[in-house]
């Protein structure tokens, strides 16, 4: 479970992009943050991850209060939040396989992956992870070969083979045509039931948040203004 107390984000430039937010995410539940642009959606996924410091407030992720985390700690918790991302981040010239391969190390340590011998093991578990995702028969291509939801496949595998406590998902679907970005929602579902794990998108399209989610917050100026089962926000708006 994820939950988010009270967290405040001020940038060196003067920015209050979160203001005293709380929230959590639990289960398997699929839950999209909407708000418009600058509302500070990626600033939360941000902090979440901890590409960015929060200034103040705690958040947890199980047992785990994250903000004052050693950075040896911050890199084995890492590892619990499975990544996807708006434009892929894959590693272009490696493989498919490859690519996903490098979830096993944890996040952002790709060129590791790249040096790094795997077992037998880890390259049974991708394939199966690779079979889940749609993508068996691809493995050895490079990664700049595929179509862009062919990508997002793969940024998925590379996120589920982590086994993460969470998935965190920054729009995975804003470089996709309106067909491949209901796949992959279908795709995304589909992992949050299966592996129990819950979902947290920052999704720009309303219709797909609305379609998806089992919940949605919203947010506008870095609080949060809206909470709530899908269907509600469908009557208000
Ligand atoms: P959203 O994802 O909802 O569009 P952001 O989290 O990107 O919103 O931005 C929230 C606010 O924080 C905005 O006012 C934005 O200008 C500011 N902001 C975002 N990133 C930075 C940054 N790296 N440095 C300074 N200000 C930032
Ligand atoms: P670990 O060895 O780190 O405990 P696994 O290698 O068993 O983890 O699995 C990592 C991830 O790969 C899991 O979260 C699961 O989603 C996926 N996975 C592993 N094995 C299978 C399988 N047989 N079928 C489907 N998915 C699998």
């Amino acid at each position: 479970m994820l939950n988010v107390k009270d967290v405040e984000k001020v940038y060196d430039s003067g920015d209050r992009a979160l203001k005293g937010l709380s929230m959590e995410v639990s289960g398997n539940e699929i839950v999209s943050i909407i708000g418009p642009s600058g509302a500070g959606k990626s600033t939360l996924i941000r902090c979440i991850n901890r590409l960015t410091e929060p200034t103040s407030g705690e958040i947890w992720l199980d047992d785990t209060e994250m903000t004052g985390l050693s950075s040896k700690e911050l890199r084995k918790t890492r590892r619990d939040m499975g990544m996807i991302h708006q434009e892929f981040n894959l590693v272009e010239r490696l493989t498919v396989m490859e690519n996903v391969l490098s979830g096993r190390l944890g996040y952002m340590s790709t060129w590791d992956a790249f040096r790094r011998n795997f077992d037998s093991e880890d390259i049974a578990t991708a394939r199966e992870v690779l079979r889940r995702v749609g993508l068996e028969g691809v493995e050895n291509n490079r990664a700049d070969e595929l179509s862009g939801g062919q990508r997002q496949r793969v940024g998925i595998a590379r996120a589920v083979i982590q086994r993460p406590k969470i998935l965190l998902v920054d729009e995975p679907t804003s470089a996709l045509d309106p067909e491949t970005s209901v796949e992959v929602m279908d795709l995304l579902t589909e992992i949050a039931r299966e592996d129990d794990i819950p979902v947290l998108i920052n999704i720009h399209e309303v219709d797909l948040a609305t379609e998806y989610a089992d919940r949605v917050v919203g947010l506008s100026d870095g609080e949060l203004v809206f909470e709530g089962a899908a269907d509600e926000l469908d009557e208000r708006a």
